[in-house]
């Protein structure tokens, strides 16, 4: 029986997304992940807590006094809560072929509460995205296969130590998960971040492309530049910015690398 008020942890929900899936959408980050990418852009939303994040700063530059500022990252919301926003915008799913996207974080670390939410997006008979890092056991993707249109599924690192070394955890899982997904026939489109000296060297790519083309089923795939868009984040959380000065990949270098996916015969898109 359906439980609509089963509660999840989440810290955002972006109305009028138009990269995270087909159409324009509403996106809803669930908060917890079990990565820990050096790359990642949402460092607020690794924790599966409500945090409150206080930063102090003085009043003015010579006053002795500090004003304090409280933020809340996160939030536990039911089924019901979020399906009163998500149903807010239907007309517009409905007219540009769009829907919902679960995101995160990791949607697949609430996988109870993403059941739930699924199953409600159905019953109005709405497209669903679950956007993952592939990281968990494959039972978790059986229990919602069948509620899901597509899945965004991450390609970081090829190799295992790299993988370990840069996102904290093994990559095998995500590997079998992948290639278990395209098996049992889901819809799956892949994203890989353009890290530069990190998941752009020319082993990456390459061991990306051969590892692709040996799942039929795979069609699309995103290149995602590296961008500083979280790195203010960084300093508040008092995480250490390990890209504090890494550019974001050249627009030439984007180019050449969706020509060398597409001659491998994917279709290519830059950003989600
Ligand atoms: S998988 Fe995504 S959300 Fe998780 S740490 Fe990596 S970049 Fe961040």
């Amino acid at each position: 029986m359906a439980d609509r008020l089963i509660e999840g942890i989440v810290f955002d929900l972006k109305k009028f997304a138009v990269h995270d899936g087909p159409g324009i959408r509403t996106t809803v980050f669930f908060k917890g992940c079990p990565l820990n990418c050096t790359w990642c852009h949402n460092p607020e939303s690794k924790r599966r807590d409500v945090e409150t994040l206080i930063t102090t700063k003085r009043r003015k530059c010579l006053d002795l006094s500090y004003s304090e500022t409280k933020e809340v990252l996160g939030k536990k919301v039911n089924v019901n809560e979020l399906m009163e926003e998500i149903k807010k915008d239907i007309p517009y799913y409905d007219e540009s072929g769009g829907g919902v996207t679960f995101s995160g974080g990791e949607p697949m670390m609430q996988v109870d509460f993403l059941y739930e939410l699924l199953h409600a997006c159905k019953m109005e008979e709405l497209h669903t995205t679950v956007d993952t890092s592939g990281y968990c056991s494959y039972e978790s993707f059986e229990k919602i296969n069948d509620l899901v249109d597509l899945y965004l599924f991450d390609l970081k690192l090829i190799d295992e130590e790299k993988h370990r070394m840069y996102t904290g955890v093994t990559n095998k899982n995500i590997l079998n998960n992948l290639t278990k997904l395209t098996e049992d026939e889901n819809e799956v489109y892949v994203r890989i971040p353009i890290v530069p000296n990190l998941t752009d060297t020319e082993k990456n790519i390459n061991d990306s492309i051969e590892f692709l083309k040996k799942l039929n089923r795979i069609k699309k795939v995103d290149i995602l530049p590296f961008h500083k868009m979280g790195s203010n984040k960084f300093q508040k959380l008092d995480i250490p910015d390990f890209h504090k000065h890494t550019e974001t990949p050249p627009e030439e270098q984007m180019n050449e690398l969706k020509n060398r996916f597409e001659s491998a015969g994917f279709s290519v898109k830059i950003g989600g």
